[in-house]
């Protein structure tokens, strides 16, 4: 008997135009590589004893009962090209779990075959891209960033070509939905207002209940955007890969594909292989989310009843994004520094501190958690030039001086802002090296280290370290 998830697929009631249904390709010989058991049990699924069996059911080889499995249609501006049909070319929505707190989750399934949307592609993952949105979504959770889930992985027993033939995978992933920017776009190119003020109601009623009509939910979108990517900048996350179609709707990060956490600070850090121009290099990123933003709101326009009335509105509410977007960013750094009150000065004393550390290749990571200890001038190590902080630490000490707050609760906040491991680039490239040879050691042992990422832990202080030259990630590839 397949188990039975608590399945209300809400996405399939919409109309057929949204979706093609399309079962998962059933796989060779699926094996069970990871399961999230804490997010099972948050989502209230009740899996087979049998580890066999748990592989069958997240390969899409056996299907969950309740499940409605469909293929998601959207397009989307890739690198600022725009691409009229996109959709899940190797992912299969199973349907949406209701969980016992009465949430609602999407589970789909990553690699589980080709859909009217595959294009060229053949629908597959390989075990690399799996391993490495495994890793880095369940960090990011563990820090406190909204992001898609990772329930479980497997490996299909089957060859996936790419450079070379590499081991098929599945990674069964968990959102609030999959809505993207590149949903609305989908329906807006081909002006069907219908079918946009279904989703528009729809994404209302799922993410943003209090929010009324199209600007309301734009309204609600921009603040959800506004506040992830200020997370993002807080601990050095650089997606890679920010196109219409990569963007939620829900506020959740989405796509793990050449994203990486930068060690050294730079502001121009870039990591993908095919972002040439630095599109979406980390300093890019809030400026970027405004251009697909400012795609949300023509999308929305068709609903508005006087379109010139409504141009001018949707327009300030995207110009709004950068203070909306300023106001977060300048909370996680003041957060980041300590900073329990608010003094018009912050933003310029942590931009200056920032500044250094480019200046210096200082450890964006190691610094701030440097600075979150009792001995804040060990940060100074993290610098070519250690004399280069010292003018900033009297400055900031002069700041701290201004606030009550004792020592002992500064820095147990600090702690709680500044990591003291990410997910590595070299450590993750370690990971997905091994496990393609079979060896799934590092994988774990690198997930055990980041499920509490700002606990001290002597235990796993290695993966604190920064890399050494031979194991420096100069890029990562999409992962497809
Ligand atoms: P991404 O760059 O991962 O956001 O994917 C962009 C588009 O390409 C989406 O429509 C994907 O579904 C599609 N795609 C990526 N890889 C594959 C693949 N191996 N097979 C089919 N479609 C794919
Ligand atoms: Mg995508």
């Amino acid at each position: 008997m397949p188990p039975r998830f608590p399945f209300d697929n809400s996405y399939a009631r919409l109309p057929e135009r949204f979706f093609t249904r399309q079962a998962p390709a059933p796989v060779e010989a699926p094996a069970l590589v990871a399961l999230n058991r804490p997010l099972a049990d948050r989502l209230g699924l009740t899996l087979p004893e049998d580890a066999a069996e748990t592989a069958r059911l997240f390969a899409g080889t056996t299907l969950p009962e309740g499940a409605e499995p469909l293929a998601q249609v959207y397009a989307g501006h890739q690198f600022g090209g725009w691409s009229p049909q996109l959709g899940d070319g190797r992912a299969i929505l199973l349907g949406e779990v209701v969980a016992p707190d009465g949430a609602r989750f999407d589970i789909q399934l990553k690699g589980a075959g080709r859909t009217p949307y595959s294009r060229m592609g053949d629908g597959k993952a390989w075990l690399g891209p799996v391993l490495r949105e495994y890793i880095v979504s369940e960090a990011m959770a563990a820090m406190g960033v909204p992001t898609t889930r990772a329930l479980a992985a497997v490996t299909t027993g089957e060859p996936v070509l790419r450079e070379a033939v590499m081991p098929g995978a599945i990674l069964a992933r968990v959102a609030a939905s999959h809505i993207r920017v590149g949903t609305f776009q989908y329906f807006a190119a081909r002006r069907d207002a219908e079918a946009l003020q279904a989703l528009t109601d729809h994404v209302i009623a799922r993410h943003y209940p209090e929010a009324t009509g199209p600007e309301g939910l734009l309204d609600a979108v921009i603040g959800a955007q506004a506040r992830l990517i200020a997370q993002w900048m807080g601990l050095g996350f650089i997606h890679g890969v920010m196109n219409t179609d990569n963007m939620t709707l829900s506020g959740e990060t989405i796509d793990y594909g050449p994203c990486a956490f930068m060690d050294a600070y730079h502001p121009d850090t870039v990591f993908s292989s095919i972002d040439q121009f630095g599109r979406y290099a980390y300093a890019n990123q809030p400026q970027i989310a405004v251009w697909n933003l400012a795609q949300l709101a023509t999308a929305l326009l068709p609903l508005l009843p006087d379109r010139d009335e409504g141009i001018e509105r949707f327009t300030a509410l995207v110009n709004g994004f950068s203070d909306r977007f300023d106001a977060e960013w300048h909370a996680v750094l003041r957060a980041k520094l300590g900073l329990a009150t608010e003094d018009e000065e912050d933003a310029a004393l942590a931009f200056d501190l920032l500044e250094r550390m480019a200046r210096n290749s200082a450890d964006f990571t190691r610094t701030f958690r440097a600075l979150s200890g009792d001995t804040p001038q060990s940060a100074r190590d993290e610098f070519i030039d250690p004399t280069a902080l010292d003018p900033w630490l009297t400055r900031w000490q002069a700041r701290l001086a201004a606030e009550a707050r004792d020592e002992a609760a500064r820095i147990t906040a600090m702690q709680a802002a500044n990591p003291a491991r990410i997910p590595r680039n070299h450590r993750v490239e370690e990971a997905i090296t091994a496990g393609v040879a079979g060896d799934f050691t590092p994988f774990e042992n690198l997930m055990q280290a980041l499920a509490h990422p700002f606990a001290d832990d002597p235990s796993v202080a290695e993966y604190e370290a920064p890399p050494t030259d031979e194991q420096r990630v100069l890029r990562t590839f999409c992962g497809t």
